[in-house]
C-alpha cells in the first residue's frame, strides 16, 4: 500500500531529474492546454442554450480563460536554462496541484451540464471527459506525480457519478474508461522509470566523460611539462615554436631564442647525489622565472638545460634577448644553499634572432642551442650570439666525439712523454704522459682539440685510465723514473677513479710514489671539499699531486696549501715573457718564493731557451720542463735519449741519471 502511495507522491530531491522532468512535459503544456480550450469550444458550440447563459457559455468562457493563461505562460518557459533549481521545484509542485484543480473543474462543468442534457449531448460530454483525461495523463507522461493524480481524480469522480447516473446504464463506459485509466497508470509508472533511468545514466555518463576530460587534461599537462620544476617542457616548447611557424609571417627581429646550459651541474649531481641536483634546478627555475618577463617563456628543456622564448612584436628581439641573457647569467651564478652545501654553478648561454628569413621559429632554437654550444666550448660562463660559422665547428665536434669511440676500440691512441729535469743538475726527474692520437684516418689531433669534447661526452674516463695503464707499463721499468700523468675534473670527480688507479698499480706493479697526478686549476674553484678530500686520498697512497696550469686562473699560493698539493706547475703563458728585468720574471721569482715558502715544490712549464733556464733556476724554480730539455716524445726515444745520458740509468731498479741539454 505504502509503495501504490509513494507512485502518487511528488519527490523533488533530484534537482536534476526534477529539470528534466520539467523540460519535458513543459513543452507539451501550451498543445495541453490547447486542446482543453478546443474540446471546451466543441462542446459549448453544440451544447449551447440561451436560457443557461452562465453554464454553457460564462463557466466554459471563464476555465477556457484560464487554460489560456496557463497556456501562454508555460510556452513561456520554453527555455528552461534561465530558471533555478528551486523555481523548478517550486513550478513542478504547483503543477501538481493545478493539474488536479482544472482536471476537477472540467468535470465539474461537464457534470453540471450532463444533468441538463439531451442523450446525445451526454455522450459527447462522456465521449469530452474521457478523451481530456487521456489527453492530460499523455501529455504529464514523464511527470508521474501530476499525471497519475489526474487519471485517478477523474477516474474516480467519473466512476464514482455514472456508476449511478442514467439508472446505472453508463456502467460499461465507466467500466471502460477504468481500464484505459489503469492500462495509462501502468504505462505511465514504467515510463518514468525508464525516463529515471535515463537520466541517470546520463548522469553518470557525463560524470565519466568529466572525469575523462579532467584525466586528458592531467595527461597533457603532464605530456607537456617538467614535473620537477613546474615548467613547459622540450615538447611543449617545440609546439609553440610550431604554432608560430604555423602563424603569420614574423617580422624580422621579433622573436629571440636563449638557450642555457648550467656549467658544473654534473659535478654537484656526482658529488651532493641527485636530490641536491634536483633542489639546485628547482631553485635555479625559480630565479630565472623570476628575471623573464611577462612577454617570455621559460622551459626546460632538458637535464640542466634551459631555453627561453623571448617575443617582440615592435622588433628588438635580439637586443632585448642579450640584455637578458646578461641577467640571467648573473643570476645563475649565484651561489645557493641546499641541503646545508653552498653550491655554485655557472650558465653558459647561446643566442639567436630571427633577423634573416630562414631563421624560422624552430631553427632558432637549433640556432641558439648551436651558439650555446660554441659558449661552452669557447671557455663556458659566456653568452654566444649566433654565428653561421658555429654549425662548422659544432658538426665538426659531433665527428671527432665518434671518432675517438672508434678510435679507441681500434687502438688508434698513443702516449708520449715529455721530460722534467732537475733544475739544479738538469737531470731527469720525471716524465709527463701526454696522449696522442697517431692512428686517426682523418689526420692526427693535438690533445687540446678532442680532451675537452672527450670530457664533455664522458668518453675521458677510457681514455685517462688507457693512459694512466699505458705509462705505468711504460715508465715501470725505467728505474725510479717519475711519471706525471693529467687527470681531467670528470675523472677526478668520479668516485670510482681511486679505486681504478689502485687497481692499475696492482696490475702493472708499479709503485705509487713514483706517480704524480697533474690536476687544472679551473676544477679548484668549483669543487674545493671534493679536490681536498682527493688529494688526501692519493696522497694516503704514496702518491703526489701537482696543480697544472697555474697562473691561468685565480687561485692564491697561499690558498693552495689547504688542498695538499706537492707541487705546482707554472703555466707557459707566464713564462713565455720571461726575460731579465721583466714583470713577469718579478711575477715568477715572487710565486716561487711564496710556494717555496709553503713546501711547495715548482715545475716550470715550457720553457723553451737558456735564458728562461737561467732565470727560473735562479729565482729557485725546482723542476723545468719545455722544449729546451726535450718535445715530447715517443717511448723510444725517451729510452734512446737516457741511454745516451748513460749506462747505469737504465739498469732495473737503477738510478736514472739522464742529463739533457741546458
Ligand atoms: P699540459 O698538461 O699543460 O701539458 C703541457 C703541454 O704543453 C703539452 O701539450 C706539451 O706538448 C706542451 N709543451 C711542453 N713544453 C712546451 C714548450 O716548451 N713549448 C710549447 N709551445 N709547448 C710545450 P699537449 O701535449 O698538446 O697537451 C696539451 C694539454 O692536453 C695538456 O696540457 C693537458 O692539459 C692535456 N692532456 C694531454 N694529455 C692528456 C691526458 O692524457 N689526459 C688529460 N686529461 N689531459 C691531457
Ligand atoms: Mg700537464
Ligand atoms: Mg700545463
Amino acid at each position: 500500500m505504502r509503495a501504490f502511495l509513494d507512485l502518487f507522491r511528488l519527490d523533488i530531491s533530484d534537482a536534476e531529474l526534477n529539470r528534466a522532468k520539467f523540460r519535458s512535459f513543459s513543452r507539451h503544456m501550451p498543445l495541453l492546454y490547447g486542446i482543453l480550450v478546443s474540446n471546451a469550444a466543441a462542446i459549448v458550440i453544440t451544447a449551447f442554450d440561451s436560457g443557461q447563459i452562465v453554464m454553457t457559455v460564462l463557466t466554459p468562457l471563464l476555465l477556457c480563460v484560464i487554460a489560456t493563461t496557463r497556456g501562454i505562460w508555460w510556452w513561456r518557459r520554453r527555455d528552461d536554462t534561465r530558471i533555478s533549481d528551486a523555481q523548478v521545484a517550486y513550478y513542478l509542485r504547483r503543477t501538481c496541484t493545478l493539474a488536479v484543480v482544472m482536471t476537477l473543474m472540467y468535470e465539474g462543468w461537464c457534470v453540471w451540464l450532463y444533468q441538463e442534457a439531451d442523450t446525445f449531448m451526454r455522450s459527447n460530454l462522456t465521449f469530452f471527459l474521457g478523451l481530456t483525461e487521456v489527453s492530460t495523463v499523455f501529455c504529464l507522461m514523464t511527470f508521474r506525480a501530476a499525471a497519475l493524480r489526474v487519471a485517478l481524480v477523474s477516474t474516480f469522480s467519473f466512476a464514482f457519478y455514472f456508476s449511478w447516473a442514467d439508472g446505472g446504464r453508463m456502467l460499461a463506459q465507466t467500466f471502460v474508461l477504468c481500464c484505459v485509466s489503469v492500462g495509462m497508470m501502468v504505462v505511465t509508472i514504467n515510463y518514468n522509470r525508464s525516463f529515471a533511468e535515463l537520466i541517470q545514466s546520463q548522469r553518470i555518463l557525463r560524470l565519466r566523460q568529466r572525469e575523462t576530460e579532467k584525466l586528458s587534461e592531467e595527461n597533457r599537462r603532464i605530456a607537456f611539462s617538467d614535473p620537477l620544476s613546474g615548467l613547459p617542457n622540450r615538447r611543449e616548447l617545440l609546439s609553440r615554436l610550431d604554432r608560430l611557424e604555423a602563424g603569420d609571417q614574423l617580422a624580422p627581429d621579433s622573436l629571440a631564442v636563449l638557450f642555457i646550459d648550467l656549467d658544473g651541474f654534473k659535478a654537484v649531481n656526482d658529488e651532493h647525489g641527485h636530490q641536491a641536483g634536483d633542489a639546485l634546478i628547482r631553485n635555479v627555475c625559480l630565479r630565472l622565472r623570476q628575471h623573464c618577463p611577462a612577454h617570455t617563456v621559460l622551459a626546460r628543456v632538458g637535464g640542466d638545460e634551459f631555453a627561453v622564448l623571448l617575443e617582440a612584436p615592435g622588433g628588438g628581439a635580439g637586443t632585448q634577448a642579450r640584455a637578458l641573457a646578461q641577467r640571467l647569467l648573473e643570476e645563475i651564478a649565484l651561489p645557493v644553499m641546499v641541503e646545508r652545501h653552498v653550491l655554485q654553478v655557472g650558465g653558459s648561454i647561446g643566442l639567436a634572432a630571427n633577423s634573416d628569413p630562414a631563421a624560422r621559429p624552430r631553427e632558432l632554437l637549433r640556432r641558439a642551442d648551436t651558439a650555446m654550444y660554441h659558449a661552452k666550448t669557447a671557455g663556458k660562463g659566456q653568452i654566444a650570439v649566433y654565428d653561421p660559422g658555429f654549425d662548422e665547428g659544432r658538426l665538426r665536434r659531433l665527428a671527432i666525439e665518434a671518432e675517438i669511440g672508434s678510435g679507441l676500440n681500434r687502438g688508434e691512441f698513443s702516449v708520449h712523454y715529455q721530460p722534467i729535469v732537475e733544475a739544479r743538475t738538469g737531470r731527469i726527474a720525471s716524465a709527463e704522459a701526454l696522449l696522442r692520437w697517431p692512428g686517426r684516418p682523418e689526420g692526427p689531433l693535438s690533445p687540446d682539440q678532442f680532451i675537452d669534447i672527450a670530457e664533455a661526452t664522458g668518453q675521458i674516463h677510457p681514455l685517462g685510465l688507457f693512459v694512466l695503464e699505458r705509462a705505468c707499463r711504460d715508465i715501470g721499468p725505467l728505474g725510479d723514473l717519475k711519471l706525471s700523468v693529467n687527470v681531467s675534473p670528470a675523472q677526478f670527480r668520479d668516485p670510482a677513479f681511486e679505486r681504478q688507479v689502485a687497481q692499475v698499480l696492482k696490475q702493472t706493479g708499479f709503485a705509487p710514489e713514483r706517480l704524480q697526478f697533474e690536476i687544472t686549476e679551473g676544477y679548484l674553484l668549483s669543487n674545493p671539499e671534493r679536490v681536498v678530500r682527493a688529494v688526501e686520498a692519493f696522497k694516503a697512497q704514496g702518491m703526489s699531486v701537482a696543480l697544472d696550469d697555474f697562473g691561468t686562473g685565480f687561485t692564491s699560493i697561499h690558498y693552495l696549501r689547504s688542498y695538499g698539493f706537492s707541487h705546482i706547475k707554472l703555466d707557459k703563458s707566464l713564462i713565455d715573457g720571461l726575460a731579465p728585468d721583466s714583470k713577469a720574471a718579478l711575477l715568477v721569482t715572487g710565486a716561487i718564493t711564496l710556494a717555496c715558502g709553503l713546501d711547495l715544490q715548482v715545475i716550470a712549464e715550457g720553457v723553451e731557451n737558456e735564458i728562461q733556464a737561467n732565470l727560473l733556476r735562479a729565482a729557485g724554480c725546482h723542476e723545468l720542463q719545455g722544449y729546451h730539455f726535450g718535445r715530447p716524445m715517443p717511448l723510444d726515444d725517451l729510452v734512446a735519449r737516457s741511454r745516451r745520458a748513460g749506462p747505469a740509468s737504465l739498469a732495473a731498479g737503477g738510478q736514472p741519471s739522464l742529463r739533457v741539454a741546458g
